[in-house]
Protein backbone atom coordinates (compact mmCIF):
# COMPACT_ATOMS: atom_id res chain seq x y z
CA UNK A 1 0.00 0.00 0.00
CA UNK A 2 1.11 3.37 -0.28
CA UNK A 3 1.81 5.29 2.93
CA UNK A 4 3.59 8.35 3.94
CA UNK A 5 5.79 7.59 6.66
CA UNK A 6 8.56 8.94 8.94
CA UNK A 7 11.57 7.53 9.73
CA UNK A 8 13.14 9.98 12.11
CA UNK A 9 11.75 13.22 13.61
CA UNK A 10 12.32 16.25 11.84
CA UNK A 11 11.24 19.14 9.59
CA UNK A 12 8.32 18.01 6.51
CA UNK A 13 11.18 16.81 4.77
CA UNK A 14 10.74 13.98 6.80
CA UNK A 15 7.43 12.92 5.74
CA UNK A 16 7.86 10.26 3.05
CA UNK A 17 5.22 9.33 0.57
CA UNK A 18 6.33 5.59 0.25
CA UNK A 19 4.92 1.65 -0.36
CA UNK A 20 4.79 -0.06 2.96
CA UNK A 21 3.63 -3.30 3.84
CA UNK A 22 -0.16 -3.39 4.32
CA UNK A 23 -0.82 -4.41 8.56
CA UNK A 24 -1.92 -7.61 8.75
CA UNK A 25 -4.90 -7.88 11.09
CA UNK A 26 -5.52 -9.84 14.32
CA UNK A 27 -8.29 -11.61 14.78
CA UNK A 28 -10.31 -8.75 17.14
CA UNK A 29 -9.22 -6.06 14.58
CA UNK A 30 -10.62 -4.44 11.60
CA UNK A 31 -8.49 -3.68 8.67
CA UNK A 32 -10.06 0.27 7.12
CA UNK A 33 -9.03 1.19 4.02
CA UNK A 34 -8.72 5.10 4.77
CA UNK A 35 -11.35 7.20 2.73
CA UNK A 36 -10.04 10.22 5.26
CA UNK A 37 -7.74 11.46 7.59
CA UNK A 38 -7.98 14.55 9.50
CA UNK A 39 -4.70 16.61 10.50
CA UNK A 40 -3.87 17.56 14.08
CA UNK A 41 -1.76 19.92 15.32
CA UNK A 42 -0.47 16.50 17.72
CA UNK A 43 1.01 15.32 14.26
CA UNK A 44 3.62 18.23 14.15
CA UNK A 45 4.65 18.01 17.56
CA UNK A 46 5.21 13.58 17.03
CA UNK A 47 6.64 14.92 13.58
CA UNK A 48 9.25 16.91 15.05
CA UNK A 49 9.22 14.71 18.50
CA UNK A 50 8.12 15.14 21.85
CA UNK A 51 9.83 13.32 24.59
CA UNK A 52 6.89 12.15 25.91
CA UNK A 53 6.63 9.86 23.53
CA UNK A 54 8.99 7.22 21.70
CA UNK A 55 8.00 6.77 18.17
CA UNK A 56 8.05 2.89 16.20
CA UNK A 57 9.79 3.88 13.53
CA UNK A 58 8.91 4.10 10.77
CA UNK A 59 5.60 5.40 11.75
CA UNK A 60 2.47 6.31 10.03
CA UNK A 61 0.70 9.23 11.85
CA UNK A 62 -2.76 10.68 11.59
CA UNK A 63 -4.96 10.21 14.33
CA UNK A 64 -8.21 11.21 12.75
CA UNK A 65 -9.61 8.56 10.24
CA UNK A 66 -12.57 7.14 8.47
CA UNK A 67 -13.13 4.66 5.77
CA UNK A 68 -14.81 1.38 4.61
CA UNK A 69 -14.11 -2.03 6.72
CA UNK A 70 -11.96 -3.93 3.72
CA UNK A 71 -11.71 -6.83 6.03
CA UNK A 72 -12.56 -8.18 10.12
CA UNK A 73 -10.96 -10.92 11.64
CA UNK A 74 -12.19 -14.12 12.91
CA UNK A 75 -13.72 -12.77 16.86
CA UNK A 76 -15.24 -9.56 15.32
CA UNK A 77 -18.80 -9.31 16.13
CA UNK A 78 -20.35 -5.52 15.27
CA UNK A 79 -18.20 -4.93 12.08
CA UNK A 80 -19.06 -6.24 8.68
CA UNK A 81 -17.04 -5.90 5.76
CA UNK A 82 -17.92 -2.69 3.70
CA UNK A 83 -19.14 -1.16 6.41
CA UNK A 84 -18.83 2.48 6.34
CA UNK A 85 -16.86 3.53 9.91
CA UNK A 86 -14.84 5.77 11.88
CA UNK A 87 -12.14 5.78 14.52
CA UNK A 88 -12.09 6.64 17.82
CA UNK A 89 -9.04 7.91 17.84
CA UNK A 90 -7.97 6.59 21.50
CA UNK A 91 -6.98 3.06 22.28
CA UNK A 92 -7.02 1.77 25.72
CA UNK A 93 -6.94 -1.51 27.61
CA UNK A 94 -10.77 -2.12 28.00
CA UNK A 95 -9.58 -3.94 31.57
CA UNK A 96 -8.70 -1.72 33.95
CA UNK A 97 -10.59 0.41 36.51
CA UNK A 98 -10.40 3.78 34.69
CA UNK A 99 -11.48 1.76 31.24
CA UNK A 100 -14.41 0.44 33.32
CA UNK A 101 -14.81 4.05 34.48
CA UNK A 102 -15.08 5.31 30.73
CA UNK A 103 -12.13 7.33 31.77
CA UNK A 104 -10.36 5.73 28.59
CA UNK A 105 -7.35 8.58 28.33
CA UNK A 106 -6.55 7.90 32.04
CA UNK A 107 -5.48 4.29 31.18
CA UNK A 108 -2.07 3.61 31.80
CA UNK A 109 -1.97 1.75 28.12
CA UNK A 110 -4.24 4.66 26.47
CA UNK A 111 -2.73 5.71 23.40
CA UNK A 112 -3.84 7.26 19.72
CA UNK A 113 -3.98 6.06 16.35
CA UNK A 114 -0.67 7.58 14.97
CA UNK A 115 1.46 8.02 18.19
CA UNK A 116 2.13 4.04 19.50
CA UNK A 117 0.31 2.18 16.52
CA UNK A 118 0.53 3.30 13.07
CA UNK A 119 -2.63 5.86 11.90
CA UNK A 120 -3.98 6.91 8.81
CA UNK A 121 -1.62 8.80 6.57
CA UNK A 122 -1.94 5.56 4.44
CA UNK A 123 -4.27 3.32 2.09
CA UNK A 124 -5.23 0.75 5.36
CA UNK A 125 -5.06 0.93 8.99
CA UNK A 126 -5.97 -1.79 11.26
CA UNK A 127 -8.07 -1.18 14.39
CA UNK A 128 -9.69 -3.15 17.55
CA UNK A 129 -12.97 -3.64 16.91
CA UNK A 130 -13.74 -1.59 20.34
CA UNK A 131 -12.36 1.29 18.47
CA UNK A 132 -14.87 0.94 14.93
CA UNK A 133 -17.89 2.61 14.83
CA UNK A 134 -20.40 3.16 12.22
CA UNK A 135 -20.71 6.51 10.21
CA UNK A 136 -24.25 7.80 10.67
CA UNK A 137 -26.72 8.72 8.21
CA UNK A 138 -24.96 10.66 5.32
CA UNK A 139 -22.47 11.86 6.90
CA UNK A 140 -19.31 12.02 4.29
CA UNK A 141 -16.06 10.23 4.76
CA UNK A 142 -14.60 14.05 5.01
CA UNK A 143 -17.04 15.04 7.48
CA UNK A 144 -16.92 11.79 9.46
CA UNK A 145 -12.96 11.97 10.14
CA UNK A 146 -13.17 15.57 10.92
CA UNK A 147 -15.50 15.10 13.92
CA UNK A 148 -13.67 12.43 16.57
CA UNK A 149 -10.51 13.62 18.02
CA UNK A 150 -11.62 17.55 17.95
CA UNK A 151 -15.05 17.35 19.27
CA UNK A 152 -14.28 14.16 21.82
CA UNK A 153 -12.06 17.15 23.15
CA UNK A 154 -14.11 19.73 23.32
CA UNK A 155 -17.25 17.56 24.72
CA UNK A 156 -14.40 16.11 27.70
CA UNK A 157 -13.23 19.71 28.01
CA UNK A 158 -16.60 21.58 28.58
CA UNK A 159 -18.69 18.46 29.67
CA UNK A 160 -16.91 16.25 32.07
CA UNK A 161 -14.66 18.96 32.97
CA UNK A 162 -15.72 21.98 33.38
CA UNK A 163 -19.34 21.16 34.12
CA UNK A 164 -21.17 23.62 31.66
CA UNK A 165 -24.53 24.51 32.35
CA UNK A 166 -26.98 26.27 30.38
CA UNK A 167 -27.11 30.30 30.60
CA UNK A 168 -22.78 30.64 31.14
CA UNK A 169 -20.53 32.60 29.58
CA UNK A 170 -17.57 30.69 27.69
CA UNK A 171 -14.78 31.92 26.33
CA UNK A 172 -13.28 29.65 23.30
CA UNK A 173 -9.83 30.65 22.51
CA UNK A 174 -8.30 29.57 18.80
CA UNK A 175 -11.95 29.67 17.88
CA UNK A 176 -10.44 28.80 14.54
CA UNK A 177 -8.73 25.82 15.21
CA UNK A 178 -10.72 22.20 15.10
CA UNK A 179 -11.27 22.61 18.86
CA UNK A 180 -12.30 25.76 18.79
CA UNK A 181 -15.02 25.53 15.94
CA UNK A 182 -16.01 22.63 17.78
CA UNK A 183 -16.09 24.07 21.18
CA UNK A 184 -17.71 26.83 19.99
CA UNK A 185 -20.53 24.80 18.88
CA UNK A 186 -20.78 22.00 21.78
CA UNK A 187 -21.12 24.95 24.31
CA UNK A 188 -23.79 26.53 22.35
CA UNK A 189 -25.34 23.25 22.55
CA UNK A 190 -25.56 23.24 26.30
CA UNK A 191 -26.84 26.49 26.02
CA UNK A 192 -24.04 28.92 26.88
CA UNK A 193 -23.34 31.79 25.34
CA UNK A 194 -20.02 31.73 23.19
CA UNK A 195 -17.61 34.27 23.19
CA UNK A 196 -14.91 33.67 20.29
CA UNK A 197 -11.19 34.55 19.89
CA UNK A 198 -9.13 34.73 17.07
CA UNK A 199 -6.37 36.39 15.20
CA UNK A 200 -8.25 37.95 11.99
CA UNK A 201 -11.90 39.17 11.14
CA UNK A 202 -12.41 36.12 8.41
CA UNK A 203 -11.79 33.77 11.33
CA UNK A 204 -14.30 35.51 13.75
CA UNK A 205 -17.09 35.86 10.69
CA UNK A 206 -16.67 31.93 10.34
CA UNK A 207 -16.66 31.60 14.37
CA UNK A 208 -20.40 33.71 14.36
CA UNK A 209 -21.56 31.53 11.64
CA UNK A 210 -21.06 28.56 13.71
CA UNK A 211 -23.02 30.46 16.79
CA UNK A 212 -19.99 32.43 18.20
CA UNK A 213 -22.37 35.30 20.36
CA UNK A 214 -19.94 37.38 20.45
CA UNK A 215 -16.07 38.10 18.91
CA UNK A 216 -12.56 39.64 19.94
CA UNK A 217 -10.08 40.01 17.51
CA UNK A 218 -6.55 39.40 19.37
CA UNK A 219 -4.05 41.21 17.20
CA UNK A 220 -6.50 44.54 17.72
CA UNK A 221 -8.40 44.08 20.81
CA UNK A 222 -7.37 43.31 24.46
CA UNK A 223 -9.29 39.50 25.32
CA UNK A 224 -9.86 40.71 28.96
CA UNK A 225 -11.03 44.37 28.12
CA UNK A 226 -13.59 42.88 25.44
CA UNK A 227 -14.42 39.89 27.96
CA UNK A 228 -14.72 42.52 31.07
CA UNK A 229 -16.66 45.27 28.33
CA UNK A 230 -19.23 42.39 27.15
CA UNK A 231 -19.94 40.82 30.74
CA UNK A 232 -20.18 44.14 32.48
CA UNK A 233 -17.12 43.37 34.89
CA UNK A 234 -18.75 39.70 35.89
CA UNK A 235 -15.84 38.19 33.63
CA UNK A 236 -16.99 34.25 32.19
CA UNK A 237 -17.70 31.10 33.90
CA UNK A 238 -15.35 28.90 31.58
CA UNK A 239 -12.52 29.38 30.00
CA UNK A 240 -11.44 27.17 27.05
CA UNK A 241 -7.83 27.12 26.14
CA UNK A 242 -5.10 25.05 24.10
CA UNK A 243 -2.51 28.17 23.11
CA UNK A 244 -1.56 28.35 26.86
CA UNK A 245 1.24 31.17 27.79
CA UNK A 246 0.94 33.75 24.95
CA UNK A 247 -2.83 34.11 26.32
CA UNK A 248 -2.29 33.40 30.18
CA UNK A 249 -2.95 36.15 32.21
CA UNK A 250 -5.87 37.56 29.90
CA UNK A 251 -7.63 33.97 30.57
CA UNK A 252 -6.99 34.02 34.02
CA UNK A 253 -8.16 37.82 34.40
CA UNK A 254 -11.64 37.31 32.07
CA UNK A 255 -12.62 34.53 34.47
CA UNK A 256 -15.60 35.04 37.04
CA UNK A 257 -15.75 33.97 40.71
CA UNK A 258 -16.20 30.52 40.53
CA UNK A 259 -14.94 30.44 36.63
CA UNK A 260 -12.97 27.24 35.78
CA UNK A 261 -10.03 27.57 33.41
CA UNK A 262 -9.76 24.53 31.46
CA UNK A 263 -6.88 23.34 28.38
CA UNK A 264 -5.62 20.48 26.59
CA UNK A 265 -2.73 22.10 24.62
CA UNK A 266 -0.21 24.73 24.98
CA UNK A 267 0.79 25.48 21.08
CA UNK A 268 2.70 28.63 22.46
CA UNK A 269 3.88 28.45 25.68
CA UNK A 270 3.66 25.75 28.64
CA UNK A 271 4.67 27.84 31.70
CA UNK A 272 2.70 30.44 33.04
CA UNK A 273 3.02 32.33 36.67
CA UNK A 274 -0.35 31.92 39.00
CA UNK A 275 -1.36 34.06 41.83
CA UNK A 276 -3.51 31.59 44.18
CA UNK A 277 -4.21 34.30 46.45
CA UNK A 278 -7.29 35.40 43.18
CA UNK A 279 -7.25 31.59 42.88
CA UNK A 280 -8.75 30.81 46.35
CA UNK A 281 -9.81 34.42 46.67
CA UNK A 282 -12.15 34.09 43.76
CA UNK A 283 -13.32 31.02 44.06
CA UNK A 284 -11.43 29.99 40.39
CA UNK A 285 -10.85 26.47 38.99
CA UNK A 286 -8.00 24.97 36.83
CA UNK A 287 -8.72 21.86 34.85
CA UNK A 288 -6.17 19.98 32.89
CA UNK A 289 -7.71 18.02 30.10
CA UNK A 290 -6.84 14.94 27.45
CA UNK A 291 -8.94 13.56 24.95
CA UNK A 292 -11.69 11.53 26.85
CA UNK A 293 -14.17 8.23 27.00
CA UNK A 294 -15.75 6.56 23.22
CA UNK A 295 -18.93 6.97 25.64
CA UNK A 296 -18.62 11.10 25.09
CA UNK A 297 -17.47 10.48 21.38
CA UNK A 298 -20.99 8.02 20.99
CA UNK A 299 -22.41 11.36 22.64
CA UNK A 300 -21.31 13.93 20.31
CA UNK A 301 -21.40 11.70 17.62
CA UNK A 302 -25.61 11.39 17.90
CA UNK A 303 -25.46 15.19 17.64
CA UNK A 304 -23.49 15.26 15.02
CA UNK A 305 -25.64 12.60 13.08
CA UNK A 306 -28.60 14.90 13.14
CA UNK A 307 -26.45 18.03 12.27
CA UNK A 308 -27.01 20.09 15.36
CA UNK A 309 -22.87 19.64 15.40
CA UNK A 310 -21.54 20.43 12.29
CA UNK A 311 -17.66 19.03 11.22
CA UNK A 312 -16.01 22.02 9.97
CA UNK A 313 -13.44 20.97 7.04
CA UNK A 314 -10.80 23.40 5.53
CA UNK A 315 -9.49 21.69 2.64
CA UNK A 316 -8.17 18.87 1.50
CA UNK A 317 -4.69 17.58 0.32
CA UNK A 318 -4.03 14.21 -1.68
CA UNK A 319 -2.28 11.72 0.71
CA UNK A 320 1.02 12.49 -1.13
CA UNK A 321 1.29 16.05 -0.65
CA UNK A 322 0.64 15.45 3.15
CA UNK A 323 4.12 18.07 3.94
CA UNK A 324 2.05 20.71 1.94
CA UNK A 325 -1.07 19.68 4.15
CA UNK A 326 1.26 19.71 7.64
CA UNK A 327 2.52 23.29 6.24
CA UNK A 328 -0.96 24.96 6.28
CA UNK A 329 -1.52 23.75 9.62
CA UNK A 330 2.28 25.59 10.70
CA UNK A 331 1.01 28.47 9.03
CA UNK A 332 -2.42 29.12 10.85
CA UNK A 333 -4.06 30.28 7.93
CA UNK A 334 -6.88 27.81 8.23
CA UNK A 335 -10.14 27.48 9.84
CA UNK A 336 -11.67 23.93 10.79
CA UNK A 337 -9.96 20.51 9.62
CA UNK A 338 -7.24 19.96 7.32
CA UNK A 339 -7.80 16.63 5.36
CA UNK A 340 -6.01 13.67 3.33
CA UNK A 341 -6.98 11.46 0.95
CA UNK A 342 -5.48 8.35 0.20
ZN1 LIG B 1 -7.37 0.46 30.64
Amino acid sequence: MKAVRIHEHGGLEVLKYEDAPEPPIEANEVLVEVKACALNHLDLWLRVGVPAWKLPFPHILGSDISGVAAQVGSLVKHVKQGDRVLLCPGISCGHCTECFQGLDSACRSYTLFGILVDGGYAEYVRAPEANVLPISGDLSFDEAAAVPLVFLTAWHMLVARAGIKPGEDVLVIGAGSGVGSAAIQVAKLFGARVIAVAGGDEKLEKARALGADEVINHTCQSIAGEVRRITGKRGVDIVLDHVGAAVWEDCFQSLATYGRFVTCGVTAGAEVKLDLQVLFGRQRALYGSFMGGKGELVEALKFIGQRKLKAVIDSAFPLKEAAAAQRKMESRNFFGKILLHP
